[in-house]
């Protein structure tokens, strides 16, 4: 469970993240190391949010390609 940095609230967890642009499409924001063709996936960035003062906070699930 993730608390709003601002106001210590329990935020709301699960949230995905679009590019919102016309030719973007609808894609996952995925983590990487490094730049270009050879980066490194490190996972799907997630969203969290805090339904009391609206802060966005963002995390992945999958911390064993970090450490
Ligand atoms: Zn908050």
């Amino acid at each position: 469970m993730r608390k709003c940095i601002r106001c210590n609230c329990e935020m709301k967890e699960e949230y995905g993240l679009k590019i919102s642009a016309v030719l973007a499409g609808v894609a996952p924001v995925i983590l990487s190391k490094g730049q270009g063709t050879f980066s490194e996936d490190l996972g799907k960035i997630k969203a969290a949010v805090c339904p009391y003062c609206g802060e966005v906070s963002l995390y992945i699930d999958d911390l064993k390609s970090i450490k």
